[in-house]
């Protein structure tokens, strides 16, 4: 990783030395060893800081959303999950991909940094690296490195599974037990490139369509309502679980409505092109249609 290190420090260097780009994003270290964290680069001095390491799983694409009405020019490292959540921002025409330069880089897996901060010795790869089928970049201006072997090929979905064997009313206490802990601090839908709407549902607190109060009901409210908002359109990075202070399974219902909408209309893995419609956006007088 050391030597890719150095190359996006070069990259970057050059980018802002020759004018082709204002402000860099990618990934610099935090105080502790797994606290690698989104940073933005504006000197060639500050490249410095750039790193690659174990720990840069945070998806960097939604930054680019705060750049849209601006005039810099903006380069970002983009692993697999990053660029397929930078064609989802572009499929939901949140930013335009002329805009910006998208330095692909070939991604190894990186680790869970919960387990990393409960001093495991051992630290595993994030769930989403274990499950990742598309490690490399899906889109990019230009790539550094080699392509990577996926560690998966199709879908893994035996935690789901486990969850569909209960009878209902042990899944209505698991997610009862799991929505209890949130704490509404909205973490899940902040760090999410499928949750980039201008005005969250959730933002809108004289709608009625729900309250501020933090219980199971509420939470488990919100908790379907974001599932069924990502439906189609989840790119599988797995940062709603890794930024979730509570813990709750969120990747699981999320996983859970792919696997359905798969079985329904076929396999759909969002966010690898711009150009096809996503299974709920599309209508054929075919479709299932049993709970009419
Ligand atoms: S989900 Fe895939 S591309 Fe993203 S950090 Fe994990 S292994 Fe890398
Ligand atoms: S729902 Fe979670 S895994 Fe899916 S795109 Fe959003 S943050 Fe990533
Ligand atoms: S990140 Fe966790 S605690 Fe925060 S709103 Fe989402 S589910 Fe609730």
């Amino acid at each position: 990783m050391l030597e890719m290190q150095q190359e996006m420090r070069k990259v970057a260097k050059e980018l802002l030395e020759s004018g082709e780009a204002t402000v860099v994003i990618g990934w610099e270290k935090g105080a502790l060893p797994y606290q690698t964290s989104p940073v933005l680069i504006r000197s060639a001095e500050e490249t410095e800081k750039l790193v690659w390491d174990e720990y840069c799983q945070q998806n960097l694409s939604n930054y680019l959303i705060d750049f849209v009405y601006s005039d810099e020019k903006v380069a970002i490292f983009a692993k697999g999950c990053d660029t397929r959540a930078f064609n989802r921002l572009v499929q939901d025409k949140r930013i335009k991909a002329e805009q910006f330069t998208v330095i692909g880089v070939p991604c190894p897996g990186m680790k869970d940094r919960k387990q990393a901060a409960k001093g495991v010795a051992d630290v595993p790869l994030a769930k989403a690296c274990q499950e990742c089928r598309y490690p490399n970049p899906v889109y990019a201006n230009r790539t550094l490195g080699q392509p990577v072997t996926p560690r998966a090929t199709a879908p893994d979905y035996s935690d789901v599974e486990a969850i569909e064997a209960m009878s209902a009313d042990e899944k209505a206490k698991f997610w009862q037990e799991q929505y209890s802990k949130c704490i509404r601090c909205y973490a899940c839908r902040n760090v999410c490139p499928a949750c980039n709407c201008t005005n969250c549902i959730f933002d809108q607190s004289k709608s009625g369509w729900q309250s501020k109060d933090i219980n199971a009901s509420e939470n488990q409210f919100y908790g379907i309502t974001r599932a069924f908002h990502v439906a189609g359109r989840c790119i599988e990075c797995g940062q709603c679980d890794m930024v979730c202070p509570s813990d709750v399974p969120i990747m699981l219902m999320n996983k859970k409505a792919k696997k359905d909408l798969d079985q329904l209309f076929g396999q759909y893995d969002a966010g690898l092109e711009t150009e096809s419609l996503i299974p709920l956006g599309r209508y054929d007088v075919n479709d299932p249609e049993e709970f009419m």
